[in-house]
């Protein structure tokens, strides 16, 4: 049987009823240094329009590595990695016109922390972390039986963070194996199509609709920040609150996907399906400057949605596969043939060659189901 790894994140609050004020204050030192070093790499990146973790590790690694000589290299090696990734959205989030500052700065109190920086004793909840001069801190973790599924799991990379009223939370990624059903030529699959206002799923057998309508939201909320960039003169004040509202937009849209997931996970258990089948979006790479705003947003909210499906079905036992998606839409899933707008009705496309004529969400998901037959099981075209 196919077995794959997922990753599932815990989240620690660290009891610091019992540690001293200078372990406190070495840790809060910790994390304006860290602060200050990815800040300093965030504009290196941005004068140089560098985008690729190798370029700024190569261009400072070494000079940040002199300046902080005693601390663990790994946090600037950490720093560099998180520099790339704030400046790589910054850049992505601009281009959408999602972004209304100059330049990107981080101001999140969040250290990134790799396995030579944190040791973790799942046994007795306790986590150590690096410092300065090759020391370490022990911390205490305060723990449910939420956690208690992490124990026979492996730990990856941690975050550690602090927040505005002192507290401080440990989040450690854990690497879990699941074992996925073998795939056969007789599997059942159900093929997921999405598009603006709805994700349409199912096979040559069923086709269910889940209503999402995420470019209303979308639109809801966009109107609401140009108001907003009006209206409100004071700068801080207006950052603030197109933040709140961009934080609200990204957690509304994300609960409708998982809703979706959990009913396309359902479905598919109920009929016996063992892969769910998506779009591969990498194929779209080539138009990534295209000025169509819409579509980049929707494609952003896309892959968003597909990576929530694909480990929800993972952690449920199903395979997850991608499929080419060109043409999806427009040749017909019995012959192949171009297909046309039907004279009967606006969502309707009919084949001219084999008579076929359905509804549109329904040929995109017919089509995907038997791309997946033709790329993955070797099924001959019809
Ligand atoms: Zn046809």
């Amino acid at each position: 049987m196919p077995v794959e790894e997922i990753k599932l994140t815990a989240r620690f609050k660290v009891d610091l009823t019992d540690v001293d004020e200078a372990t406190i204050s070495e840790i809060h030192r910790l994390f304006k240094e860290y602060q200050r070093i990815v800040n300093e790499l965030i504009e290196y990146a941005h004068l140089h329009r560098i985008t690729s973790f190798i370029s700024l590790h190569h261009a400072k690694y070494r000079e940040l590595r002199q300046r902080h000589s005693t601390l663990p290299s790994n946090y600037i090696f950490t720093a560099c990695r998180l520099a790339t990734s704030i400046y790589e959205s910054f850049i992505e989030l601009k281009k959408m016109g999602m972004c209304e500052k100059e330049r990107p700065t981080f101001k999140g109190q969040v250290i990134w922390l790799d396995n030579h920086l944190f040791k973790l004793d799942v046994e007795g909840w306790r986590a150590s972390i690096a410092v300065h001069g090759g020391r370490w801190i022990a911390l205490r973790l305060l723990h449910g039986r939420y956690h208690d599924k992490f124990k026979d799991m492996k730990p990856g990379e941690a975050r550690l963070m602090l927040k505005d009223n002192g507290n401080l939370y440990l989040n450690v990624a854990f690497r879990r194996a699941v074992v996925l059903p073998e795939v056969g030529a007789d599997a059942k699959v159900i093929a997921v199509d999405v598009n603006e206002n709805v994700i349409v799923y199912g096979n040559d057998d069923f086709i269910e609709r889940f209503e999402t309508n995420e470019g209303i939201i979308r639109t809801r909320y966009f109107l609401k920040r140009r108001r907003i960039q009006s209206k409100i003169r004071k700068r801080e004040l207006q950052a603030r609150l197109l933040g709140k509202y961009r934080g609200r937009e990204r957690h509304r849209v994300e609960e409708i996907y998982y809703r979706a997931a959990k009913e396309i996970i359902s479905k598919a258990k109920e009929v016996g399906a063992t892969v769910i089948v998506m779009e591969n979006l990498e194929v779209y790479k080539e138009d990534k400057d295209s000025r169509e705003l819409n579509g980049r947003i929707h494609r952003w909210g896309y892959k968003r949605f597909q990576r929530i499906l694909e480990y929800q079905a993972k952690l449920h036992g199903l395979n997850v596969k991608y499929v080419d998606p060109a043409y999806t839409s427009s040749i017909c899933p019995i012959c192949g043939d171009e297909l046309e707008e039907s004279l009967n009705g606006r969502r309707l496309m009919r084949c001219r060659r084999c008579g076929l004529e359905e509804d549109r969400d329904a040929i995109a998901v017919r089509n995907l189901t038997r791309r997946y037959y033709e790329e993955y099981m070797d099924a001959k075209t019809p």
